[in-house]
């Protein structure tokens, strides 16, 4: 934790220095002397008995980000109003806490495919590599994972590993594995986030939220065959429930997350017995869905489209193409998520989560791509080659005729292929290594030591912060 923090002391120097950085934290602004005096020794009534100073610290120690504040449990968030209201209200511009969110119906029955009224571009769908709509979700009879334990992570991921044991019968068509961060190989980690089905971890900002304590307990992925329905467990939310597929499907994609949403909720309520009317989910009755980031409460929805723009890239670069994917609600993130770096396509999705229904965001990132893909009609064919669009250009070649969808799609096989044959023969070896590890377990005292090794490998493999400056960091999300 940063010093002073630890020390429960005003962070003032560090919070002088992110007042004068190009973004201003929203920790550091709304953490005044004033506000730090009442709450610095208020623990929050929720049972991470969460305090200001773990709050802030992300935004204290990197001054680059955007938000750099958290939640520990439901309960931070009115514990420590003066404080997280006033960060609400900034990032969810428009929405005001007093008035609160007034949705009608249940968060699957607004993502109702039907309800949305408009529809991708035939350009813009010609320039879509794959869609993906996902939602935070916290269960409610937790702390939030930055206030929590190994234990509360640990007892979250057996639950959930009942949860989906039971889609095989409840929800057959969503069934699928759960894979364990403790019993995943490197190469089996590897596939999945080249697929982009997979957090990419390492991130500094979120290591000082707490995010990343007791790495690799309790975390875990799971998905279905196809890896169109993917849940992340632990990350940083508790869930991240994730609909995605190739192509342009929007529709389709926002149908799978409303059943794969309401499915889970209904499996949690089975294991745990919450009585229906209870809350499953973790919900504030001002914003909706809690979440650890206070940019992701509300509906805890980002639905995006990964879009090919290379015109745009070369012609007005990443910085302009964000600026005006903002002033349609939307926002703009490199090919890998969020704080990586544009290598060829563009993920643009809705900005605003909170106090509109989730088929109004997919609506706004429908008409983003659109816009931007009307734009990319009119940019200025490529001449010179710039640093992002190189790997356009060795896509591209000089052939106009080249369909760079396809060869978006190619590459992408291509490296889902490799990825999954380097995993199965990881698997082969692990399956070895385990086989030749229970013939060892005769002698006591070599199992004793192969545990003791085997739990310093899963101790340095935690995932180690990022060193460096980053790119302007967005919100930590
Ligand atoms: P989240 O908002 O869910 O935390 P991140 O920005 O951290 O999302 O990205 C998580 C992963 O999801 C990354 O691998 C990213 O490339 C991938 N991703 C995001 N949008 C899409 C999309 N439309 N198609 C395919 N993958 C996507
Ligand atoms: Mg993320």
């Amino acid at each position: 934790m940063e010093e002073s923090l630890a020390k429960n002391k005003y962070p003032a120097y560090k919070i002088k220095a992110a007042l004068a950085a190009p973004h201003t934290s929203l920790a550091a602004k709304f953490c005044t002397p004033e506000i730090w005096e009442k709450y610095k020794d208020t623990k929050s009534t929720g049972p991470a008995k969460w305090t200001l100073a773990r709050a802030i610290n992300s935004g204290i120690s990197h001054p680059e980000s955007f938000v750099g504040c958290h939640a520990g449990d439901r309960e931070s968030y009115d514990d420590f109003k003066d404080f997280f209201y006033p960060v609400i209200e900034a990032y969810h511009k428009g929405f005001s806490m007093e008035q609160g969110s007034d949705l009608k119906g249940t968060a699957s029955e607004r993502m109702d495919p039907t309800k949305i009224t408009v529809d991708l571009s035939s350009s813009a769908q010609a320039k879509i590599v794959s869609t993906r709509i996902r939602v935070a979700r916290n269960l409610s009879m937790f702390p939030l994972n930055p206030g929590g334990s190994r234990a509360s992570r640990e007892q979250i991921a057996t639950l959930m590993a009942k949860v989906y044991k039971g889609l095989k019968v409840g929800a057959p068509q969503l069934a699928g594995d759960f894979f364990l961060h403790t019993t995943m190989t490197d190469e089996q980690r590897q596939a999945l986030i080249d697929g982009h089905q997979l957090f990419r971890g390492k991130d500094r900002m979120q290591a000082a939220s707490g995010y990343h304590e007791h790495w690799p307990h309790g975390r875990g992925v799971f998905h279905n065959p196809e890896k169109s329905f993917v849940n992340w467990v632990n990350e940083g939310d508790h869930l991240r429930i994730i609909s995605m597929q190739n192509g342009g499907d929007v529709k389709a994609v926002f149908a799978r997350l409303s059943e794969g949403a309401a499915a889970i909720e209904k499996g949690v309520r089975k294991e745990t017995g919450v009585a229906e009317g209870d809350e499953v989910f973790m919900m504030h009755p001002k914003f909706g869905a809690v979440t650890c980031c206070p940019s992701n409460i509300g509906t805890g929805m980002r639905g995006s489209v990964h879009i090919l723009v290379p015109k745009l890239i070369a012609s007005i670069g990443f910085a302009a193409i964000d600026k005006l994917a903002r002033e349609r609600n939307c926002q703009a993130r490199g090919s890998s998520g969020e704080h990586s770096a544009v290598v060829d396509r563009i993920d643009i999705s809705n900005w605003r989560r909170i106090g509109f229904p989730e088929y109004e965001l997919v609506q706004d990132m429908i008409n983003c791509a659109n816009f931007l893909a009307a734009e990319e009609d009119k940019a200025p064919e490529l001449k010179v080659a710039c640093a992002p669009c190189l790997p356009f250009m060795a896509l591209f070649g000089s052939s106009k005729k080249a369909n760079p969808i396809a060869q978006a799609n190619a590459m992408q096989a291509a490296a889902e292929k490799q990825a999954a044959s380097k995993a199965a023969q990881a698997q082969a070896a692990a399956a070895k290594k385990t086989a030749m590890a229970k013939a060892k377990q005769k002698d006591d005292e070599a199992s004793a030591f192969a545990k003791a090794s085997a739990e310093q490998v899963l101790l340095t493999d935690a995932p180690a912060v990022e060193e460096g400056t980053s790119a302007a960091a967005d919100a930590n999300e």
